[in-house]
């Protein structure tokens, strides 16, 4: 077996299960054998049935009885499946949301289980695990746990893939190609740092000895863990610092001039620009008078005052001769530029037009003709409207406001151009994090606040106190302000008791705010319908808006006051500093209500609590990083960073800071990644990297 060859070639993979695991991103057997456990059961100590308490994650050994397939409603006549574990007097309940029936079957086939999974309380008070795992024990007779007492990988794996077939999967994928991988990692370094051999750390990771030492396992610490996880970031690191010395060896415009416009800009806003602005403001302008592209990122809180930088720069890159294009996320969006910096445009007599999927065709085709006949200096618009087959006289500045809405890809696409590029994003990042995200940029932080800004009242309340909060909605409603209510999904999932946000918006349209208008938007609808019912809430027709995230972004409602987020529990603080965001806009007093269920644990309402604390975006991300890791910022969503298979950017700070400096040591060493050492690390580079990179060219 090869490493190329599609996961198809396991044994026990038909068309159907290729295609879930495709669509899962594991395409090739390679793929599989990075596909590392994203954690470990550890199965060495079998717990009493009767000993078990809520929170805790065991493994217990019983028979399993009582099986009932109960239909459920409100998903589709799909069924559930509860049934009772029982062991020694003890009992506890067990529930299928999937697959009722395979299960039922199943359980069927053997007298005793070993069964594996998080305890928690039920609806009903007792003690229960839903989708547990379990493995059948032949022997009916004794306690024995024969060989079934060990640590087993966890995988994550498709939906509707179990996760016994998931383990076997990779472990012939394993199995096939592990002796096939090679090493980025120049021998001489590995040598250095005490790696182990690739494969042997790989087999070692899927299926760790028993003897293997819990706490290291459970932190990824391994000898064979610190391998995996040296080899990504060192070829991270060695793309990143490529990527930026290719980009530096680019020539670009020298946008120099125009500092005297700039300065009376800022002298004309009626407020004063917040030190933090004319730091990065300054730091921008320096950047665009050299003539090598610039490639920065603004990293700014919301409210932070991002598009006056965005302006300033934008009058630089005027004044020198060029045109600027702004691109925004959203229609919605790219209006509100428009509408703030339209005054701006005609005080320095530049003309600045909107390029809307909304013009008619004829006055879209002018706009394109304006700006390639060089009659517009600026265009505000969709990513997909400026960027697509628009084309510039000379294009010198392109803005992409709320960059983490982009993907890398992009990211990428607007490095073709030679033109400056500067990003604006509102999703604080950790320092240690936007290193290696954004290694490749060039970084300005905007972390100061307007002075004045009153902060967002913030409460964590229990879902059962909502009432009183609905009357104060009323009130404020009642008043003349508006408010938003936000929930995590667009349909009821798995988890009966979520309310979302559809019904909801019936519910309280028809209930409680049934003398206000109620409107609804949310992921699953086209962008033109998304983009009528904020703007009906934005012109003041909508008095209350009921949302999924899809209001994350920018959306500057000044006369909304309330935001209510239902189950906060399910978001990121990060997520949850965004929504709030969404208030506090306007002069009044406002309010953020955290509405959490009832069976929260002690941890995750802790989660919460820091959101009633602080305001500020960095604190609540370094917060965020520490309690829930890096998955936010690295999901493509976020971000655009790649995927990571075996690092934590947090866990592993410190192997990051050594990969760094391996990475740097190398490249001086070889440029150019010619030596025969480097052959695997270049093949492995410029296949994730692409050409971009033009290695040839950095030697
Ligand atoms: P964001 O960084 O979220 O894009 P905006 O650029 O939309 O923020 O600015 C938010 C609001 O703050 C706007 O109404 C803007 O006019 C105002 N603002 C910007 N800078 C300052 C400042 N230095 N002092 C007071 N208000 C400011
Ligand atoms: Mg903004």
């Amino acid at each position: 077996m090869n490493l190329d060859d599609p996961v198809q070639f396991v044994k026990g993979v038909g068309p159907r299960r290729a295609e879930l695991l495709d669509k899962s991103g594991l395409h090739t057997l390679e793929d599989l054998l990075y596909h590392l456990p994203f954690r470990y059961d550890d199965r060495r100590r079998i717990s009493a049935v009767r000993d078990a308490s809520a929170g805790e994650e065991a493994t217990f050994i019983g028979s399993i009885s009582s099986l009932r397939e109960i239909p459920m409603r409100r998903r589709g006549g799909r069924a559930m499946l509860e049934a009772v574990l029982s062991s020694d007097g003890g009992r506890l309940g067990l529930v299928w949301f999937h697959q009722a029936a395979f299960f039922r079957k199943k359980i069927a086939t053997a007298p005793r289980w070993l069964v594996h999974g998080r305890v928690e309380v039920s609806r009903r008070g007792g003690l229960q695990i839903v989708h547990p795992e379990i493995e059948p024990i032949e022997d009916a007779e004794g306690d024995d746990d024969g060989g079934l007492a060990r640590i087993v990988p966890v995988y994550s794996k498709p939906t509707d893939f179990p996760l016994s077939a998931m383990r076997v999967v990779v472990e012939r994928a394993v199995d096939g190609v592990a002796a096939e991988a090679t090493s980025v990692v120049p021998a001489s370094v590995r040598d250095r740092l005490g790696l182990e051999p690739l494969e042997q750390a790989l087999r070692y990771v899927h299926a760790p000895p028993a003897e293997v030492d819990a706490d290291d396992l459970a932190g990824f610490a391994t000898p064979a863990h610190r391998t995996l996880i040296f080899e990504e970031l060192f070829a991270l690191q060695i793309g990143i610092s490529l990527r930026r010395a290719s980009r530096e060896a680019e020539s670009g415009i020298a946008l120099a001039d125009g500092a005297d416009r700039v300065d009376a800009f800022l002298a004309s806003l009626p407020f004063e620009p917040t030190g933090a602005q004319r730091r990065v403001i300054a730091e921008i302008a320096a950047d665009m008078a050299r003539s090598v592209p610039m490639n920065r990122l603004v990293h700014g809180d919301v409210g932070s005052g991002k598009t006056v930088v965005a302006f300033a720069a934008a009058l630089q890159a005027v004044a020198s001769g060029y045109q600027v294009a702004v691109m925004a996320p959203t229609e919605l969006l790219a209006e509100q530029h428009l509408t703030t910096m339209q005054p701006w445009a005609d005080a320095h007599g530049i003309s600045l037009e909107l390029l809307s999927g909304t013009l008619r065709g004829a006055e879209q085709k002018r706009v394109r003709r304006d700006l390639l006949g060089g009659l517009v200096d600026m265009v505000v618009g969709t990513h997909a409207l400026v960027q697509g087959s628009t084309e510039f006289a000379r294009l010198g500045l392109a803005i992409v406001d709320e960059q983490h809405r982009f993907g890398v890809m992009q990211r990428a696409t607007l490095r073709g151009s030679s033109a400056d590029t500067l990003l604006l994003s509102a999703t604080p990042i950790p320092r240690t994090l936007s290193l290696t995200l954004y290694g490749d940029l060039d970084v300005s932080f905007l972390d100061e606040m307007p002075a004045g800004r009153k902060p967002v009242t913030t409460k964590v309340v229990r879902r059962a106190s909502r009432a009183r909060l609905y009357d104060r909605m009323a009130t404020a409603m009642a008043d003349g302000t508006q408010c938003y209510i936000v929930y995590p999904l667009v349909e009821e999932s798995e988890k009966i008791d979520l309310a979302d946000a559809t019904s909801m918006a019936d519910e309280l349209q028809t209930g409680v705010f049934k003398e206000f208008r109620v409107g609804l938007v949310h992921g699953r609808m086209k962008p033109d319908q998304k983009d009528a019912v904020m703007r009906r809430f934005k012109d003041g027709e909508l008095h209350c808006l009921v949302a999924t995230t899809v209001i994350e972004v920018g959306i500057d409602v000044p006369n909304a006051t309330i935001m209510v987020i239902e189950h906060a529990e399910r978001f990121g603080l990060a997520q949850l500093h965004q929504l709030r965001g969404r208030v506090g806009r306007g002069g009044g007093d406002s309010f953020c209500c955290l509405v959490a269920d009832e069976a929260q644990s002690t941890d995750s309402m802790e989660r919460l609590r820091v959101m009633e604390q602080t305001g500020d975006g960095f604190e609540i991300a370094e917060a965020d990083l520490r309690l829930r890791g890096p998955g936010e910022y690295l999901g493509t969503r976020q971000s655009g960073a790649p995927a990571f298979r075996a690092a934590n950017l947090v866990r592993d700070v410190e192997l990051l800071e050594v990969a760094r400096t391996e990475a740097g040591a190398w490249l001086e060493h070889d440029p150019a990644l010619a030596l025969p050492e480097s052959v695997e690390l270049k093949r492995v580079i410029e296949r994730r990297w692409g050409e971009k990179l033009r290695l040839a060219e950095v030697g």
